[in-house]
């Protein structure tokens, strides 16, 4: 059978890039779906979210501007001077990389058409291509297959190997569409997004089902080496609602503030995942060493929060410290400043058991009879207990040990991958005067700052996400809290994500200065959450031509690049605030 064309991706590409539409976004992909082989497929969806595999296989394509500067000054006759001039003028190397084969095409006639596997075949090589005189290789094989693109196709791939494909399709949208492509009964979406969860890996989901069919997809399971969707918690405001929830009992873990960890041991190979499942093992040499040294089975998942701890004096280290670790280099020293401890709460697999359906007290007798206790690997502190007062005393002894607070267990309950529920809940200290908790807010634009802040942005424009629409509404324009420094480098964050129009899937009354592609995820404390009728979240569901915004909203200083924007605070939760502060006014006497 013939291969598909690269042009018919492109053509889709340019659809999508076209809608601010949710809805036609899902259609559009669909439909692409639909136009490639089933062999394909997993290669498209790669594409479509700008990577070549799932993110948990940490491979980039790592293909430097310059590069394609310098690809497109040989390709065209042009000088490299002559490149970068289009570049500063036209803002983006792909519309440089259009109008360059658009001119010299009319002058040839022997291009061979690029398919699919044609150009993710290069891709790949691209990739696997590192070291010394590697940006030489990249340039050829790039060449390779900028001599045979069409205008169009040049654009998108240099977007791709740049990493500047701004599509915004996330996960939830490349589920729908999938079900929407193959449609079959109304439960295919929940056996997809089942696979999905246990798997991290969309591609595999995708050809699963395309290849071999619906059933097959339901048999797709946890693998060590593939990142599990990590369960997640709800929050009530006090112990005593907390426990109305918890039918079997409860187990009360400190809530410790570091970074989610799942590690993976298969011989003498530890990799580490992190809470959006990328791949950190770089990050976190120490951990490596500890799970090899104390995790007994040969095979196993344990996940756990890594906590930066002063070597002096025991004492936590706040996450921003722990942050440190997120770079690329002198991850050494990082490791010197700020060594972890593991403290681990669950098990998902050991040596060829999968784990999750089993309720959480077996599972946490197969983590101790498992993993061998140390200074430096220890098991979540916790208490078993039924008694709200019991569990305040513990809560405050959390805090006063360098916790967050706590998370509340359902000891009879599985663990259910990427789901947020009741089994699992968690209690935050209150702060008098301010919400009982920060909101994890997704900057989707911008406004131009005056006087002292001329020339950068003054302030951002957040929304809160929708699971339901796959959407992000807006909740409030922040502009506090901003250091010198965070003033200079937000730009520079913010920039790789500008786009044109507002996104497809951000749904906003105000019209912004500059629109991002929903990415970058920032943590906000308010003062409170008051109805406002210029703002989208939670529009018409409390009042009547009115959404919910925030009073007061303060940057405190955390980018939470542990973080996908699917990840930020709902717009259920964020129902849920307004109505716990409103209670909260009434039993206080004031009015909210
Ligand atoms: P937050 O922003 O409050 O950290 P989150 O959205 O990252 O929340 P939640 O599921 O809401 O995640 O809260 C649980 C998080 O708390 C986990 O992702 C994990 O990183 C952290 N954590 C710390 N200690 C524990 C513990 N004992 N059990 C489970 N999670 C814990």
């Amino acid at each position: 059978m013939q291969e598909t064309p690269f042009k018919v991706v492109v053509d889709h590409f340019i659809q999508m890039e076209d809608t601010t539409k949710r809805t036609e976004l899902t259609s559009i992909l669909a439909h692409l779906f639909n136009s490639v082989k089933p062999s394909e497929i997993d290669k498209v969806i790669y594409l479509t979210q700008g990577k070549i595999y799932p993110d948990y296989i940490g491979v980039e394509l790592g293909v430097a501007e310059k590069t394609i500067i310098r690809a497109l000054s040989k390709y065209s006759g042009l000088s490299e001077e002559k490149i970068e001039d289009e570049y500063k003028k036209l803002g983006d190397l792909g519309d440089v990389a259009k109008n360059v084969v658009q001119n010299k095409k009319q002058m040839t006639f022997f291009a061979q058409q690029l398919t699919i596997n044609r150009v993710y075949g290069v891709l790949e090589k691209i990739a696997k291509t590192s070291g010394k005189g590697s940006q030489d290789m990249k340039l050829a094989y790039f060449m390779s297959l900028l001599n045979d693109a069409e205008p169009d196709e040049a654009k998108y791939l240099v977007k791709i190997v740049l990493g500047t494909l701004r599509l915004g399709v996330a996960d939830y949208t490349v589920l729908d569409a999938l079900a929407l492509a193959y449609a079959g009964s109304k439960d295919w979406r929940e056996i997809l997004e089942k696979a999905y969860n246990l798997s991290g890996d969309l591609g595999l989901v995708a050809s699963t089902l395309a290849l071999k069919g619906i059933d097959e997809v339901k048999k797709i399971g946890i693998k060590v080496g593939r990142p599990i969707r990590p369960m997640l918690a709800e929050r009530v405001p006090t112990a005593k609602e907390a426990l109305e929830y918890m039918k079997n009992g409860c187990i009360a873990e400190y809530k410790y503030d570091g970074e989610r960890v799942q590690v993976h041991k298969s011989g003498n190979t530890v990799v580490l995942y992190s809470r959006r499942l990328e791949n950190i093992t770089m990050h976190y040499p120490d951990i490596i060493e500890l799970a090899l040294k104390n995790i007994k089975a040969n095979e196993a998942i344990v996940e756990g929060e890594a906590v930066a701890v002063d070597p002096d004096t025991g004492e936590f280290y706040p996450f921003q410290e722990l942050m440190h670790r997120r770079r690329k280099y002198g991850i050494e020293e990082a490791m010197k400043m700020y060594p972890v401890t593991l403290f681990l709460f669950d098990i998902m697999y050991a040596d060829g058991s999968q784990l999750v359906d089993l309720p959480l007290t077996e599972r946490r007798k197969i983590l101790w009879d498992t993993v061998k206790k140390d200074e430096r690997v220890q098991f979540a502190t916790h208490i078993e207990s039924t008694d709200p007062k019991e569990i305040e005393n513990f809560m405050d002894q959390a805090i006063t040990d360098g916790c967050e607070g706590l998370v509340l267990k359902d000891p009879a309950s599985i663990y259910r991958a990427g789901a947020r529920g009741f089994s699992w809940i968690k209690l935050k200290r209150d702060y008098q005067g301010e919400l009982a908790d920060t909101l994890d807010l997704v900057v989707v634009g911008a406004f131009y700052g005056r006087g002292r802040r001329a020339g950068t942005y003054g302030t951002l424009l957040a929304a809160v996400y929708d699971k339901d629409s796959d959407s992000f509404y807006t909740v409030t324009k922040i502009g506090a809290g901003f250091t010198d420094e965070d003033l200079k480098n937000f730009p520079k964050l913010l920039e790789p994500y500008k786009i044109p129009h507002r996104h497809a899937r951000v749904i906003s009354k105000m019209d912004a200065d500059v629109w991002f592609e929903p990415r970058i995820v920032i943590e906000v404390q308010a003062q409170e959450i008051t109805l406002s009728p210029i703002h989208t979240a939670a529009f018409g569901l409390i009042k009547e031509g009115a959404g919910l915004a925030l009073r007061f909203p303060r940057f405190t200083g955390k980018i939470r690049d542990d973080k996908g924007p699917e990840d930020a605070t709902t717009v259920t939760e964020l129902i849920e605030m307004y109505r716990n502060q409103k209670k909260k006014a009434l039993t206080n006497g004031t009015n909210p």
